[in-house]
């Protein structure tokens, strides 16, 4: 998208080194593997980039049938009817003229509206083939023209899609829009433009980032809206990939101070703990010569990995909720990550079945909210977080570590 979207600007960023004419990557018809070919050829040079089949004759080809344009133009009024319904879109339009500012050219989007009086939005129907340089090039014109280019798919199966589908999809921070009979229908429902979106989200298992497909209706204001490099989606998929790559990155000593941890009641292993002190100390966090050394890190360790892990590790309780009230006993301060990790590992259901008597959920969890609540009621001082070890916790346990430094009140 780069290489077309400079062409395109006519500041490419890559030329061939024999004839200096600009290229870009296409792939090979049969297999995902790419290669660079000349904007133009005209036999000035002996490299030779261009396949048998023009682009004139692929459109040719695809153009064959009249189901595709019948198919066509009922996406274009599917979107026109599904806009005209939504009180944030004005000054609707099919294939309406967009006169370029300057010398720039025109353009005639499938349909054209104003998205709240001030952006005007291209939709464009994507049914199959649409070649990347033909996408770039639009992007580059709305781009100048102060415009934003929506794509619209009438179907998105990650399983079964095609390279030029994914040339946008990938664009567009991993998600792509789907209009159809169906959302014209559920736009009717709603009073205004609903679409389906499919999305990649990222997860960690074992060290390792997957991506899995979504899908749901999304209405316009649902989505950001990222004008500069024509994007607009509505699960942030760069964002969530950063995270996850921030975990799969230090994974490797996650797991084996985890795996310390656990076994450290069968047996602590010295030269393990002093190679882990290590490890963590290159991350700028630093452990005591001895587990002991600091004060109620070992207690801090096993309560955490406990709500992690769903039993007691470390402690000789037979169940979380005994360990919360130990916590709630001796280690106040331990309060807020502990609650945070039974959070994140959906702990609730079993500390209320393990609670029997009702004592932990209605007493010290009502406690323990009102001295945070209220901090300079009397001895409230106490279920202040200890932040001593909030860097390594952080680090094992990065499930929560965008909420800790938060203050629980
Ligand atoms: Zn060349």
């Amino acid at each position: 998208m780069a290489l077309s979207q400079g062409i395109a600007a006519t500041s490419p960023l890559l030329a061939c080194p024999l004839c200096s004419v600009p290229v870009h990557l296409v792939s090979l018809a049969h297999e995902r593997r790419f290669y660079f070919r000349h904007e133009t050829e005209d036999g000035r040079c002996p490299a030779k980039t261009k396949g048998d089949l023009s682009e004139e004759r692929i459109l040719a080809m695809k153009y064959d049938g009249a189901r595709e344009s019948v198919a066509h133009k009922r996406m274009k009024d599917i979107i026109a009817e599904s806009l005209r319904l939504d009180p944030d879109f004005s000054d609707v339009k099919v294939e309406a003229i967009w006169k370029g500012e300057e010398a720039n050219g025109h353009r005639k989007p499938d349909v054209r509206a104003t998205w709240k009086g001030t952006l005007p939005v291209a939709f464009e129907v994507q049914l199959s083939t649409t070649f990347l340089r033909v996408i770039a090039a639009r992007r580059e014109f709305y781009l100048r023209e102060g415009g934003l280019l929506f794509w619209v798919f009438n179907r998105f199966d990650m399983a079964n899609v095609r390279l030029t589908m994914e040339d946008v999809f990938y664009n567009n921070n991993r998600n792509a829009f789907i209009a159809n009979e169906e959302t014209l229908t559920a736009s009717k429902e709603a009073g205004k433009l609903v679409l389906d979106c499919v999305w990649s989200e990222p997860s960690v298992e074992e060290g390792i980032l997957l991506w899995s497909q979504k899908e749901g209706h999304v209405s316009f204001s649902d989505l950001t809206i990222d004008r500069e490099r024509q994007r607009v989606f509505f699960f942030d998929a760069d964002t969530a990939r950063e995270r996850c790559e921030a975990i799969t990155k230090d994974w490797p000593l996650r797991r084996d101070f985890r795996e310390f941890w656990l076994s450290r009641s069968a047996g602590y292993d010295d030269p393990k703990w002093l190679n882990l002190r290590k490890r963590i100390a290159e991350h700028g966090i630093s452990l005591p010569r001895w587990p002991n050394d600091a004060e109620g890190l070992v207690s801090l360790l096993d309560t955490l990995y406990s709500a992690a892990e769903g039993h007691p590790v470390g402690w000789g309780y037979k169940n979380l909720v005994e360990i919360a009230h130990h916590v709630f006993a001796r280690h106040k301060g331990h309060l807020w990550p502990f609650k945070l990790m039974l959070a994140a590992h959906n702990r609730g259901e079993q500390i209320r079945k393990e609670d029997t008597t009702g004592n932990w959920r209605n007493k010290k969890v009502k406690a323990y909210r009102e001295a945070w609540t209220a901090p300079t009621q009397n001895g409230a001082a106490d279920f202040i977080p200890d932040r001593n070890f909030d860097g390594l916790v952080c680090f094992l346990f990065p499930e929560i570590a965008n909420r800790l430094p938060e203050n629980p009140s």
